[in-house]
């Protein structure tokens, strides 16, 4: 695994949480174009959590 600073997707479509992890599978889905730091003051996706 592989963690980096926080970062969640512009995209009003996609899920309402923000990744810490650079592997994480629905955070590589993130188009760099639609990525953002930050946590956007979402929750931490559970896939993130669950790495460490
Ligand atoms: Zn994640």
């Amino acid at each position: 695994m592989s963690k980096v600073s926080s970062y969640h997707s512009s995209n009003p479509s996609d899920p309402d949480v923000y990744h810490d992890h650079s592997d994480c599978p629905t955070g590589q889905q993130i188009p760099a174009a639609n990525r953002v730091s930050g946590t956007g003051g979402y929750r931490r996706c559970k896939q993130c959590t669950d790495k460490g």
